[in-house]
């Protein structure tokens, strides 16, 4: 998805720069001016489109000292902590499901499987990460990928992932770095008996806590989302309330990310509706 993005961009004359890191975004007189990377190149421009979460656009990227306090304080209180641990698996074999046995295995591999049991299920693995503990029996989301494109894997070996909640960015004993294999291995484990093949599986895994996430992807918290979609954080309050463009404060600036309404999810509807709005105001001559 991303190669073909890219190509239609480039196709439209859009210079990609892939590992540039922004070190800070250029305001002046309350006017977005450009944006200077961690190398020190300068650009300047008349408007700037940021997909970087709102907490890391506008007091990292910005910094408070440009806003105006209550709409420091609103970005400043967005919930953005994430309960999601992501684990890449590089494995001799896919998950099997028993529930699937007369229908055929390949149907829980060529598709998404979702496993959360009952509500009750659901509601402990959510309460454990609200003490601070991992959840011991978690929610699963498994997807492999193998199963639909053979170029991922060499013969005879299979990878696939599982995104699984809940787990706290913080730990209530212990730190991610302590025991990030250990919660991955009951992670498994607890799988394993939902697909009881993986039990004696030959398998390599790629563990990403949220701290993880936030680390490798730049989303603080670790949040996929930018921010918790949730009806506190959704239409107008998303990202802060009150919010009826995503220009915030800073003539020029744009939110165009998933932390700015209607929020996350690969579908770009945010970008989609900020390149709209700062096109118009382009046409209207607001950055002349
Ligand atoms: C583990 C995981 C699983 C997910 N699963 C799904 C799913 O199954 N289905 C689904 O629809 N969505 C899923 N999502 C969410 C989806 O990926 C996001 O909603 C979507 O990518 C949002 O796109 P975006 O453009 O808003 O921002 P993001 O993809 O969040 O991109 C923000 C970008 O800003 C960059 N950035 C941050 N700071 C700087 C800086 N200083 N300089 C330069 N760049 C910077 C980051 O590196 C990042 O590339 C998942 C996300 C994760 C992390």
């Amino acid at each position: 998805f991303t190669q073909a993005l890219k190509k239609v961009a480039q196709g439209l004359g859009v210079d990609i720069r892939p590992g540039k890191e922004v070190h800070h975004i250029c305001v002046e007189g309350e006017r977005a001016t450009g944006a200077v990377t961690t190398d020190g190149e300068e650009f300047h421009s008349r408007i700037v489109l940021s997909n970087a979460d709102p907490k890391r656009t506008y007091l990292k990227l910005v910094g408070a000292r440009y806003l105006p306090d209550e709409y420091a304080r609103d970005i400043e209180n967005i919930q953005i902590t994430s309960p999601v641990m992501k684990i890449n698996f590089a494995c001799d074999r896919l998950p099997e499901y028993p529930g699937l046995r007369d229908r055929g295995y390949e149907l829980g591999q060529t598709g998404g499987v979702t496993i959360g049991p009952s509500i009750e299920y659901l509601q402990r693995a959510y309460e454990d990460a609200r003490q601070g503990r991992p959840a011991d029996w978690p929610f699963f989301s498994i997807h492999a990928q193998s199963a639909v494109d053979r170029t991922l894997a060499p013969e005879g070996k299979q990878t696939f992932s599982i995104f699984t909640q809940f787990f706290p960015y913080e730990l209530a004993e212990g730190t991610w770095d302590e025991r990030r294999d250990e919660i991955a291995k009951n992670a498994l484990a607890r799988f394993a008996w939902f697909a009881p093949n993986m039990a004696d599986a030959e398998i390599t895994m790629q563990v990403l806590a949220p701290p993880d996430i936030e680390a490798r992807f730049g989303l603080t918290g670790g949040h996929i989302f930018q921010g918790e979609l949730v009806p506190e954080q959704a239409f107008d309050m998303r990202p802060v309330p009150g919010s009826r463009s995503y220009q915030g404060p800073i003539a020029g600036l744009f939110l165009c990310g998933s932390g700015a309404w209607p929020g996350g999810c690969v579908m770009g509807a945010p970008g989609h509706n900020a390149a709209h709005e700062a096109i118009d105001r382009l046409r209207a001559g607001e950055y002349a």
